[in-house]
């Protein structure tokens, strides 16, 4: 077993560009232009594509992938590394062909599509000339799967679906939808839904209106109806049932890119809280010179730390060949850890900010709501902490009798039976 904290010496200078280049030429465009979904605003066009152009010369495009799509199937470890650099960004994914949620997409149509599928959906959306949208949450609830009812009925030569969705994000601009529906009612709950690729101009799907979160550029999460909108058979990907194994290819490896870009969030957060206390003088001293100051600096800085290590050991265990099924402890973990990171670290940085910390001039407060962002998409944190306990807990053992074995006098007197000696008062 190797191990080691030391960045590939080929790979180090790859990081090196992309921190170089996000920081001069991509940052400067999350102060120009909409949302970056909107590849439709000429703006976009005029100046993402240039930038775009840059990354595929670099061979640095659509990482995530094997090379059999275009990417460079550089593993999650790395691409944990590179996230982590581009994340600060919110331009930066999109720049680099790695923006959510069309790199789960794209993963669900390498594994489930068909040879036209790929060529219809996934080709364009690799390349960036679409964006797709994933919709699974309902208005009635999105933390529990199992309250869906968006029904597919079954028809000559295909479906019909027919209900609503909620917070579908990138719906106005997407060229397709993977939407989940119920297909089987009276199934097991787990078996009851199935996956559907559906191309957005299809007849019936009507977007009842854009919804957005403060620090938002433009309103991108929709609510839409399904008026009875026709799906050919050819369009279920995976089996009958099967939506949320579907579904599990997407998400992992989505929940570790998020959280290295939410590092890379946290991580700027914590370089301005750094530079403020050294700058700002009260009270005839530095801020930096107070200890409350001094704490929520070094706080700030094991915080980063400690969820940089768990997101890395994670992302090199999915390396080892470990299924993400197999880590989902690893993965809970980071998903349940990453708002509270964000939140913690940008509040301590708007506060330390005073007033300006608080003003539009700063992005805290904007960080600061994109903690509780970060905090649902994807799933609650309580539904993460569940998972993570059940997957501690399954195979611990209860104790049989009313003491714990490990009791100090008993442990003792183990302990004496076996070297003879005799227990300490
Ligand atoms: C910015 C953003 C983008 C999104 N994009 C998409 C998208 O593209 N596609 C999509 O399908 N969905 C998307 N979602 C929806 C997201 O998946 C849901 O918001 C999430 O699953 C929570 O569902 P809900 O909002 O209905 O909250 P609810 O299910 O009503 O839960 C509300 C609260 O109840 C508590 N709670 C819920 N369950 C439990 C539990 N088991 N134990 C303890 N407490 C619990 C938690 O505090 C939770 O926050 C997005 C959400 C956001 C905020």
């Amino acid at each position: 077993m190797s191990w080691s904290f030391a960045n590939d010496p080929g790979f180090q200078p790859e990081l090196d560009w992309i921190d170089h280049f996000v920081r001069e030429e991509v940052e400067p465009l999350d102060h120009l232009l909409g949302s970056q979904w909107n590849i439709h605003d000429p703006e976009f066009q005029r100046l993402v594509r240039p930038l775009q152009a840059k990354v595929k010369a670099r061979g640095l495009w659509a990482c995530h992938l094997g090379p059999d799509l275009g990417g460079k199937g550089y593993g999650q470890l790395k691409l944990a590394l590179m996230n982590e650099k581009f994340g600060r960004s919110r331009f930066g994914p999109i720049v680099f062909g790695a923006q959510a949620p069309d790199t789960g997409n794209s993963e669900i149509l390498a594994h489930y599509g068909t040879p036209e599928q790929k060529k219809r959906y996934l080709e364009p959306l690799l390349a960036n000339e679409i964006v797709s949208c994933f919709s699974m949450t309902e208005p009635q609830g999105g933390a529990d799967p199992l309250v869906m009812r968006m029904a597919a009925t079954q028809v000559d030569g295909g479906w019909v679906l027919d209900g609503e969705k909620w917070f579908a994000s990138n719906a106005r601009w997407a060229a397709f939808y993977i939407v989940m529906a119920v297909t089987d009612p009276d199934a097991d709950p787990h078996r009851r839904m199935s996956m559907f690729i559906v191309p957005a101009d299809s007849p019936g799907i009507e977007i009842v209106r854009n919804y957005g979160f403060y620090g938002e550029p433009e309103d991108g999460h929709a609510h839409v109806r399904w008026n009875r909108v026709f799906v050919p058979a050819d369009n279920m990907l995976g089996g009958r049932g099967d939506a949320f194994v579907v579904a599990q290819v997407r998400l992992s490896g989505g929940r570790m890119h998020h959280a290295m870009r939410t590092l890379a969030q946290a991580t700027r957060a914590f370089e301005m809280m750094c530079e403020r206390a050294v700058s700002r003088f009260t009270k005839g001293e530095q801020l930096a010179r107070k200890q409350m100051v001094q704490e929520k600096i070094a706080d700030s800085w094991i915080e980063l730390r400690q969820f940089r290590l768990l997101i890395l050991e994670t992302a090199w265990l999915a390396d080892q060949g470990h299924d993400w099924r197999a880590i989902r402890a690893n993965v809970a973990a980071v998903k349940a850890a990453m708002p509270k990171l964000l939140h913690d670290i940008a509040a301590r940085a708007l506060h330390i900010h005073g007033s300006l910390g608080l003003s539009h001039e700063m992005p805290f407060a904007e960080w600061v709501i994109n903690s509780f962002h970060i905090g649902l998409a994807d799933g609650p944190t309580e539904v993460h902490k569940v998972t993570l306990a059940r997957e501690i807990l399954k195979n611990v053992e209860p104790c049989g009798d009313m003491f714990p074995a490990y009791i100090r006098h008993e442990q003792q007197a183990r302990a004496a039976e076996r070297h003879g000696a005799g227990a300490m008062a």
